[in-house]
C-alpha cells in the first residue's frame, strides 16, 4: 500500500521543521567536522527516513516516485551531506533489495533498512570501471555453499556507515556484461574490509570510500536476482534514482534562489540595492525558469515511474537536467553575491562545490546524453 496524499503531506511538514531547526544549524560543524552528527541521523530514522523507498508490508513508508521525489526535494534545500547519505540509502542503497529481492531477502534487510537500523550502499565503481560498469574486475568464485569475493570496490557513497552493500562481481568473465551477479554483501562477512576514505570537493559529511574483498565469504542465498543478471540489476537500480537525485537538485535550487533574492534586495552599491540592476534581476528571473522547468519534469518522470511506464529516456534526461541546472544556479548564485559567495563563511559558496558532483556520480552527464541518444535511435526506428 502507498503513502496517501494527506500522509505525505504531514511527513513534508514535518521534514521541513526539522530541516529548518535541526540540520541547517549544524551545516557549518558537519562542514568543518566533515561528519554529519550521529544524533541526526537517529532523528531521522526515527521520522521514517531511512524507508522512503521501501514497502509499508516491510515497515517502511512506501511513498512512491511522487511522494519520494517531493521529500528528496526538501531534504536536497539543507547540507546536501546529509540528503547524500539518506539519498544513498533509500536510492542504489536499498531499491536493489526492493526490486530484485526475494521474499527471504526482503524480510531479512528491508525491515532493518527501513528503520535506519542497517545503512544501505551500492558498490559498482572500481579503478578500472566508471562509467563502463562492464569493466568491472571484482570476482565472484563459487565455492560450496558460498561465493568467495575478491577485488576492490572506490568511490562508495555510505562505505564506512553502511551495514548492507548491493555489490556487483564479476561470475564468468567469458559472458562480459552478462556474466557480471548482483550480491547483498553485510560488513561482518569475513573477508569484507573498508578502504581508504577519500577528501573530496565537497559533500563534506558523507563519506566516500574503499570497500575491500579479501576472499571475503558470501552465502549462496545472498544472490540478488539471478547469476549473470548484475549488470542488468545496476543499470536498473541507477536508472531508477535518477528522479530522486534530480529532486534534490531541485531543493538546492530553491534554497539558493530564495537566499539569492534576499541577499539582492540587501546588498547596497551605488546607493541602491543590487536587486534594482535589471541584470540581477534577470540573473534571478533565469533562475526561477530554470526552477520552473525542472520541476515539471521531475513530477511528469516520477508519475510516470509511479504508473508503471518505461521511463529510460525520462530518466536519464531529468538527471542531465537536474544536475546541470543545479551547476547554472550554483553559478549565478556566487555571482549574485560578489566576493562573499566565494567565501566559506556564505553558504552558496558550500552548495557551488556539492553541486559539481551531481553532473558525475549515478551516470556522468555524458553518459545520460549516450542513453538519451541510444532510446532516440530505437524510437525512430534507425
Ligand atoms: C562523491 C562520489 C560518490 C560516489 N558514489 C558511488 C557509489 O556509491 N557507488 C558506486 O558504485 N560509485 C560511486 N561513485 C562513482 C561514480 O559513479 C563514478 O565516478 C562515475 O560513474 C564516473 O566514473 P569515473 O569516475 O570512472 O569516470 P570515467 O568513466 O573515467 O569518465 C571520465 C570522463 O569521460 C567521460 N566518458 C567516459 N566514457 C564516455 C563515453 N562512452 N562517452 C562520452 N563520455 C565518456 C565521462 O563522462 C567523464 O566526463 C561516486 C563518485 C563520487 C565522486
Amino acid at each position: 500500500m502507498d503513502l496517501s496524499t494527506e500522509e505525505l503531506n504531514i511527513i513534508l511538514q514535518t521534514v521541513r521543521t526539522f530541516m529548518k531547526k535541526e540540520v541547517e544549524p549544524l551545516a557549518e560543524k558537519m562542514e568543518e567536522e566533515d561528519e554529519i552528527p550521529r544524533s541526526l541521523l537517529d532523528k531521522a530514522a526515527e521520522m521514517g527516513l531511512f524507508g522512503i523507498s521501501i514497502p509499508q508490508e516491510y515497515g517502511g513508508l512506501g511513498t512512491g516516485m511522487v511522494g519520494k521525489a517531493s521529500i528528496f526535494q526538501e531534504l536536497g534545500k539543507g547540507p546536501n551531506c546529509f540528503i547524500s547519505v539518506i539519498g544513498c540509502h533509500n536510492g542504489i542503497g536499498s531499491v536493489g533489495i526492493v526490486m530484485e529481492g526475494n521474499e527471504e531477502q526482503k524480510e531479512r534487510y528491508l525491515p532493518k533498512m527501513a528503520s535506519g537500523e542497517w545503512i544501505g550502499a551500492f558498490a559498482l565503481t572500481e579503478a578500472s570501471a566508471g562509467s563502463d560498469a562492464s569493466a568491472i574486475k571484482t570476482t565472484a568464485v563459487r565455492k560450496g555453499d558460498k561465493y568467495i569475493l575478491n577485488g576492490t570496490k572506490q568511490f562508495i557513497t555510505n562505505g564506512d556507515i553502511a551495514h548492507v552493500f548491493t555489490v556487483m562481481a564479476v561470475t564468468d568473465k567469458s559472458k562480459g556484461a552478462k556474466g557480471i551477479t548482483s550480491f547483498i554483501v553485510e560488513r561482518d562477512f569475513p573477508g569484507f574490509s573498508i578502504g581508504k576514505k577519500e577528501v573530496k570537493m565537497g559533500l563534506r559529511g558523507s563519506h566516500t570510500t574503499e570497500l575491500i574483498f579479501d576472499n571475503c565469504e558470501v552465502p549462496v542465498e545472498n544472490v540478488l536476482g539471478e547469476e549473470g543478471r548484475g549488470y542488468v540489476n545496476a543499470l536498473k537500480i541507477l536508472a531508477n534514482g535518477r528522479a530522486g537525485l534530480a529532486a534534490r537538485c531541485l531543493g538546492s535550487c530553491e534554497k539558493l534562489l530564495e537566499i539569492s533574492l534576499t541577499y539582492a534586495t540587501q546588498r547596497v552599491q551605488f546607493g541602491k540595492p543590487i536587486f534594482e540592476n535589471q541584470i540581477i534581476q534577470h540573473y534571478l528571473a533565469n533562475m526561477a525558469i530554470e526552477i520552473e522547468a525542472l520541476r515539471s519534469l521531475i513530477y511528469d518522470v516520477a508519475r510516470k515511474v509511479d504508473n508503471g511506464e518505461k521511463v529510460i529516456k525520462e530518466a536519464a534526461i531529468v538527471k542531465a537536467f537536474g544536475s546541470e541546472v543545479y551547476g547554472r544556479v550554483a553559478d549565478l548564485a556566487v555571482q549574485i553575491h560578489g566576493g562573499m559567495g566565494y567565501m566559506r563563511e556564505c553558504e552558496v559558496e558550500r552548495y557551488y562545490r556539492d553541486a559539481r558532483i551531481t553532473r558525475i556520480y549515478e551516470g556522468t552527464s555524458e553518459i545520460q546524453r549516450n542513453i538519451i541518444a541510444r532510446q532516440l535511435k530505437k524510437e525512430y526506428g534507425l
